[in-house]
């Protein structure tokens, strides 16, 4: 079946099951903001959990950290952010739009939208400017008393200058690492696409501390383990592929960089990007602060900077990879279906429980104990109103993988009917044991069954 998904379908359904909203929409909105309703967050805090569970919990050698948003300043002056965190901006003095000069080729025309921007004879575009890409905010109670500060553009510089805190005591020794996953701001020039690119995200960094000698190997290992972190989460390997960076496009602190891409509706994308970051950040902030920001290892006698891999994805565009990988159509018993084809463990609701009729009192509080005991354990939704197509049809919406239904029969032999979302089979099971069978269920390996 060939791939129905446009990035309209996906804003669509994300609009109408309350996924993400776009942000002060009673004020005209914000350009680039977005607002996340009840199944946005589910999915989001699912995204978050995984990735935390992949970094920290199944693994020994890597510790979390929660930092502050806002920074000392000095981070990011002595971090090259204040100098060097830039993009080309241009103007279009016709249509008063401002566009990345270095995305051009993928931006819209704001008076043809059919050309890019300097194709029709009307754009007049002034000169690249370079544009810092920083939120600056000011502390202190007095406007002229207070101290400029920045909103962190990434988390990794709160993991930097913990490092020393971190190395003493999570007693830990190279290699090893430093999690964080945290907000991030950007005062992004280019608008659109959805929630891929916004003013204020989400990131998951991990920062892994090697011997300089190891840095490459542990460079491969780590693009390599994040692409199958996806994988087994369900996305297509087709729709992704590593692409590396070329000399020029390297930011200021790395000496290699690669990107994990998607194909998204708006072609091949970053999702995450792995860097060697060498050992640029660390000697800055040594440089910088006057704290020595080095490994000793007193009885090897050695001494040095550890050198630092980088991990770091979006928890915002992760979860639209997600989402439109996961995005089918199809044609049931002679009616359309759109249904959210997530991995159990990603997807917000794990099971519905759903009264075959709502109004007889048996059947509801057989469904409502049901329910009760499911919830303990995931995250579970009861749904008793309308017809029993309608409330299956919203569940493959939202992506829940299960649909219990209760029904008379259930009344005289407690089974109740589970219901698969992908294959839409239906099979009796004991009530007893619905809750082993979700848990089971949820901790099998999970392929998606839509095509390449
Ligand atoms: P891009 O080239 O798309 O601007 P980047 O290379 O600047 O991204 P990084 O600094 O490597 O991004 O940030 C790591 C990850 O954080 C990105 O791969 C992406 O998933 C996410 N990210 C970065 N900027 C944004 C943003 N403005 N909105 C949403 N997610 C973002």
């Amino acid at each position: 079946m060939a791939d129905v998904v446009t990035m309209d379908k996906i804003v669509s359904l994300a609009r109408r099951r309350g996924f993400v909203f776009p942000s002060s929409e009673i004020y005209g909105g914000l350009g680039s903001s977005y607002d996340y309703g009840h199944y946005g967050v589910l999915l989001k805090e699912n995204v978050k959990a995984r990735w935390l569970e992949a970094m920290v919990r199944e693994r020994d050698d890597i510790v979390a950290l929660d930092s502050s948003i806002i920074l000392n300043p000095r981070v990011w002056e002595v971090s090259g952010h204040v100098e060097g965190f830039h993009d080309p901006l241009v103007d279009c003095k016709f249509c008063k739009l401002r566009f990345r000069a270095d995305h051009l080729d993928q931006t819209q025309c704001g008076a043809k939208p059919s050309k890019r921007p300097g194709e029709h004879d009307k754009c007049d575009l002034t000169e690249p400017r370079r544009f810092n890409l920083m939120f600056k905010t000011r502390v202190g109670p007095l406007e002229e008393t207070g101290m400029d500060a920045y909103l962190r553009p990434e988390t990794a510089q709160g993991i930097f200058v913990n490092f020393k805190n971190v190395a003493q005591l999570a007693r830990r020794k190279p290699p090893f690492g430093i999690a964080q996953v945290g907000k991030a701001f950007r005062n992004e020039i280019t608008p659109g696409n959805f929630i891929f690119r916004t003013l204020e995200f989400e990131q998951m960094e991990m920062e892994f501390f090697v011997p300089p000698a190891e840095a490459e190997e542990w460079f491969s290992y780590w693009v390599q383990e994040r692409l199958g972190w996806y994988t087994r989460l369900g996305i297509r390997e087709s729709h992704l592929r590593v692409r590396e960076h070329e000399s020029g496009e390297l930011s200021h602190y790395s000496s290699a960089t690669s990107d994990i891409e998607y194909l998204f509706p708006i072609g091949w994308s970053e999702l995450e990007g792995v860097a060697h970051r060498g050992d640029y950040d660390l000697r800055a902030h040594t440089e910088g602060s006057g704290t020595k920001l080095e490994w000793v290892d007193a009885e090897a006698g050695e001494r040095y900077i550890p050198h630092v891999v980088e991990p770091a994805a979006g928890v915002n565009r992760s979860m639209l990879a997600f989402m439109v990988d996961a995005y089918d159509e199809e044609v049931v018993a002679e009616r359309e279906r759109t249904v959210l084809r997530l991995h159990p463990q990603i997807a917000p609701v794990k099971v519905a429980v759903l009264p075959l009729i709502p109004r007889n009192e048996d059947i509801s509080s057989k469904a409502r104990a049901l329910y009760e005991e499911l919830r303990r354990a995931v995250v579970t939704e009861y749904d008793d109103s309308g017809q029993i197509g309608r409330r299956y049809r919203r569940q493959d919406e939202i992506g829940t993988p299960y649909a219990l239904t209760i029904d008379e029969q259930t009344l005289a032999d407690d089974t109740v009917t589970i219901r698969d979302r992908d294959s839409l089979e239906q099979e009796r099971i004991a009530i007893s044991g619905a809750r082993a069978f979700v848990l089971d269920s949820l901790a099998q390996d999970w392929k998606s069954p839509k095509s390449d």
